[in-house]
């Protein structure tokens, strides 16, 4: 998959005092790519497109780059306590995305440049806690593996935690341009987690992620380089042929982790679901979508900040975890599931 190359790319000026700030700068202008400043990275206006079609594929193609101002950390359970906000958005274009509800719009591209005054704040809420170990995700509001190239982020950030005795760091990705990290000081203390799916899925769904063997070929990698692995496999989707197709995916993981890396790998399953808001927000941006959001199919749930979600009926549920745990045991009998939902 080739590098994330922005249409544009836009700057608060003040991110340019900091060192990472001057990086990207310079490395847009050698790339040719349109740079511009701005007053705030919250307040980004100028990203063309007559249809909501066209300002959310050209915001994707959009890298705004700030300095992070507010440094209280969102909670993020059950997988952290915090989340490490390093980047917000992503670069891909997956039509069940749950950035197309908490983002907008306009889900623009933001990187912020003061990475140490993060991670010292992270510092003082492990410090807050101790001797409790703090969990940090990175990965709550982004992929950050696109950018990461131009940043450096993850990987200092991986640094970071490695040397720090109450603080684990973890983050999920579809994306493959793991190799800066191979070499990091993680000390065990940071999990890689890779996003697949089915192939069938992957294609219809997921569009501008490097494919799944890709991936796998990633999670092989980052195993090899010591890094703890997990797999979020998600949204699993129930359809014709479904068995078959997640067969075939649990059978190229089979043949593509190495004996090492099947030790301790863990596993998060979320079954597809959906808000009314998220459904009319995929609607707006995917007109043609074929994501399968009918909601006489579904049984309705009330969430937990008031408004309800979509799910798999209880029979449809129940017959898909017994699937999974089944293939999860058979192929990787010392890993552990953290969760299905
Ligand atoms: S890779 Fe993840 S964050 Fe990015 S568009 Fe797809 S689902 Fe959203």
């Amino acid at each position: 998959m080739d590098i994330f190359l922005p249409n544009r790319a836009l700057f608060e000026r003040e991110a340019l005092d900091y060192a990472v700030g001057g990086q990207v700068y310079y490395k847009m202008q050698e790339l040719g790519v349109e740079t511009r400043f701005i007053g705030s990275h919250n307040r980004v206006t100028g990203i063309p497109g007559k249809t909501p079609q066209e300002a959310f594929l050209e915001s994707k193609r959009t890298l705004v780059v700030g300095v992070r101002r507010s440094l209280d950390f969102q909670t993020c359970r059950p997988s952290a306590h915090y989340q490490l906000p390093l980047v917000t958005g992503c670069t891909a274009e997956c039509e069940y995305c749950y950035l197309h509800t908490t983002l907008g719009k306009k889900p623009y591209v933001r990187v912020y440049v003061n990475i140490d005054d993060i991670l010292k704040r992270a510092g003082e809420y492990m410090f807050q806690r101790k001797p409790e170990v703090t969990v940090f995700e990175g990965a709550a509001t982004s992929d950050p593996l696109p950018v990461e190239p131009y940043t450096g982020a993850l990987k200092k950030a991986v640094e970071f935690f490695g040397n720090a005795q109450y603080g684990l760091f973890r983050f999920v990705t579809k994306f493959t341009n793991v190799d800066s990290l191979l070499d990091a000081a993680h000390h065990g203390r940071t999990t890689i987690r890779f996003s697949i799916n089915n192939q069938f899925i992957i294609k219809s769904f997921e569009h501008k992620t490097p494919p799944l063997h890709e991936r796998m070929a990633a999670a092989a990698k980052v195993a090899e380089a010591g890094y703890p692995l997990g797999f979020i496999i998600g949204p699993i989707f129930y359809y014709p042929g479904w068995r078959q197709d997640y067969e075939e995916m649990f059978e190229m993981l089979d043949a593509n982790l190495a004996a090492p890396a099947a030790g301790a790998v863990s596993f998060e399953l979320i079954t597809h679901r959906f808000t009314r808001r998220a459904k009319s927000n995929i609607l707006e941006i995917f007109p043609r979508t074929k994501l399968p959001m009918d909601e006489k199919e579904r049984a309705f749930k009330y969430g937990q900040f008031g408004y309800g979600k979509y799910v798999y009926p209880k029979e449809v549920v129940d017959e898909v975890k017994e699937f999974f745990e089944k293939k999860i045991g058979e192929i990787f009998p010392e890993s552990r599931i953290l969760y299905f939902v």
